[in-house]
């Protein structure tokens, strides 16, 4: 019963928020909304009336209760799931993925000045460059994964194809960002051992390739493969040979730095997969939460790092 009824009171806030001048997509979805659920459809706003039906049938199915109506993506007319868009407009909201993103920096600054061997500036700036990329990564998942909420507040452009796309480049240009700058942290925490410069900058070349590929080549399907092309080569390639360099030219108390790459690679693993598809937890889901613990596990290892240094280092060098 809950779902009737919240697709019609979705469709009276739409209609009521419907703004003049929007995109010809949004103007579709406008007039899908004017026309109810009996009016003669565009087939492409009958598959969006759908996927929303269906996304909110299987969310109540899953949970037992009232599920919200949500608006698919706009570019693939994909349902939205239950807890993708909620966690991450969470963290954004409260801003509590900011503050934490903040406090390592600072926590970072401060144990490093006590250190035995200091941090140098250069060494906090990989800190601040990673808790950088891990807060884009929450701010732009938001964007991407919220649109249609932002539609209901009243943002018509947020949700449009030209919105969409610009946020899935950004979403994409995040992800490499957070490879590359997990690597140079902590290809500096091992003293950039065997090639670990040469890696460093092939990394940092990847991420350029991959905002302009974003740029010019996404939303086309060579955009998207080519793009998820050189992140896998980034985290396999790249942050594999980080991962092996430790474990096997490190000291064995480096070792336990490399659980961070094993938390990360599910979630890439399952992304690259799109497996399991699950309308309440699929594997965009796990992507996000394995993602998240990497983020947190690598600002746990690297502080606890700072203050016992796996590498000692001499004073002054790096
Ligand atoms: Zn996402």
């Amino acid at each position: 019963m809950a779902a009737p009824l919240l697709l019609c009171a979705l469709t009276h806030a739409w209609v009521a928020s419907c703004p003049t001048g929007s995109s010809a997509r949004l103007a579709g979805h406008c007039q899908y909304a004017r026309g109810g659920v009996t009016g003669l459809l565009p087939p492409q706003i009958r598959a969006h009336r759908r996927a929303v039906e269906m996304t909110v049938a299987l969310a109540e199915e899953d949970t037992g209760k009232p599920a919200e109506a949500r608006l698919p993506y706009v570019l693939t007319g994909l349902p939205r799931s239950t807890y993708r868009g909620t966690a991450m407009g969470w963290l954004h909201k409260t801003r509590l993925w900011y503050l934490v993103a903040v406090l390592y920096v600072v926590i970072a600054a401060i144990l490093g000045r006590t250190a035995a061997v200091p941090l140098s500036n250069v060494q906090l700036g990989f800190r601040v460059l990673a808790a950088m990329a891990t807060a884009a990564n929450v701010f732009i998942s938001d964007r991407y994964h919220n649109a249609d909420r932002r539609l209901h507040a009243g943002r018509a452009q947020a949700y449009s194809a030209a919105a969409e796309t610009s946020a899935l480049a950004f979403d994409y240009l995040g992800i490499s960002s957070v490879l590359t700058t997990q690597l140079w942290l902590w290809s500096a925490n091992m003293n950039w051992m065997l090639m670990l410069k040469q890696v460093g900058v092939l990394s940092g070349l990847s991420t350029a390739l991959v905002a302009v590929l974003a740029r010019f080549v996404v939303p086309k399907k060579m955009g998207h493969v080519m793009v998820k092309a050189t992140m896998a080569t980034q985290f396999t390639v790249f942050l594999g040979y980080l991962a092996w360099c430790v474990l096997s030219a490190a000291p064995t108390a480096c070792r336990v730095g490399v659980l961070i790459f094993f938390i990360y690679a599910p979630g890439l693993f399952v992304y690259a997969l799109k497996w399991p598809k699950h309308p309440v937890f699929g594997f965009h889901e796990w992507f996000h939460l394995s993602v998240l613990l990497g983020h947190t596990s690598s600002m746990v290892f690297d502080l606890r790092n700072i203050v016992v240094p796996c590498i000692h280092f001499c004073a002054g060098v790096n």
